[in-house]
């Protein structure tokens, strides 16, 4: 099908006891041939003939993700062992024309280019501790790189954090998931591409609360399994984040920490992108007794 027109309609079988959402499928503008397709489950569809007569599913799926929610169609690899039938025959049987029927949809070329498979991409948690917030789309050119997005809810989509033209969508399809860019080329260039910092959680932290006359509170990050050592933050109020306070001493370098809650209400720590400069303390409980 891919350089011809193809124009769908969704139908149905109206009274009769299949009443699953029909597709049709047209091979040309003239709307005379198409395939009718079955609705299989959320928004896929098989060629029924195929189907039936050869068991060969050939596959179509409903995607929807421009910002005014307009559809397409997309095909799957597999090709038709069956003929197009006549539409008029299909009209035929009770079948109604459902009101987004969306008979000037086009079937879009997928464009390999554009798609980025799941060795690709990262969801992240954004800055502010939201699951999913942000996205890590490695450079296909270098792999040493990448580019970074942000997730605009509104629009249901990430954007490039830099030259925000670029967007990309998440795509789930049986169970996997790959993005799909936007047309726009980046004008920015990508960056040093970086794992993702660890989220910590208990008990690889304490948070203490000192009532005395430093009356800050502290942060503990440890770092081996027997809280012999760790790192010591102390809280900003300004910025509501925790720093290293050996980093800060030393070169007046702000190692930052975020004390933050996942939807489920748990406790974590995330870290900054930067790295301490300063080594793990030895960890003594009375340090942090009131
Ligand atoms: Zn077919
Ligand atoms: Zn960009
Ligand atoms: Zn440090």
């Amino acid at each position: 099908m891919r350089g011809t027109l193809a124009f769908v309609s969704r139908v149905h079988a109206g009274e009769r006891k299949d009443s699953r959402l029909r597709l049709a499928i047209f091979t040309s503008e003239d709307k005379k041939l198409c395939y009718i397709y079955t609705h299989i489950g959320q928004k896929s569809f098989h060629c029924i003939e195929c189907k039936h007569k050869k068991y060969v599913y050939v596959s179509a799926s409903v995607c929807q993700e421009n910002p005014d929610g307009s559809e397409y169609i997309r095909l799957g690899n597999t090709k038709h062992v069956c003929k197009p039938i006549k539409f008029s025959s299909v009209k035929n049987e009770v079948i109604k024309l459902l009101k987004n029927s969306g008979l000037k949809t086009k079937v879009i070329k997928v464009d390999k280019s554009k798609i980025v498979g799941e060795a690709d991409f990262e969801l992240r948690l954004s800055k502010a501790g939201v699951p999913n917030g942000r996205m890590i789309i490695i450079d296909s050119k270098d792999r040493t790189k990448c580019y970074e997005y942000f997730y605009r809810k509104a629009a249901n989509r990430y954007f490039c954090c830099k030259c925000v033209t670029v967007s990309a969508v998440v795509v789930k399809e049986n169970d996997k998931a790959f993005i799909r860019l936007g047309q726009k080329d980046h004008t920015c260039q990508p960056v040093k591409y970086e794992a993702e910092k660890p989220i910590i959680r208990k008990p690889d932290f304490k948070i203490f609360n000192l009532t005395d006359t430093r009356r800050v509170q502290r942060l503990v990050i440890f770092t081996t399994k027997a809280q012999s050592h760790c790192y010591k933050y102390i809280y900003d109020s300004h910025n509501s984040k925790y720093f290293c306070s050996e980093c800060f001493s030393k070169e007046s370098k702000r190692v930052t920490a975020k004390h933050l809650k996942d939807s489920e209400g748990t406790e974590y720590i995330l870290q900054s992108k930067m790295d301490h400069i300063c080594e793990p303390l030895t960890f003594n409980k009375k340090d942090f007794d009131d």
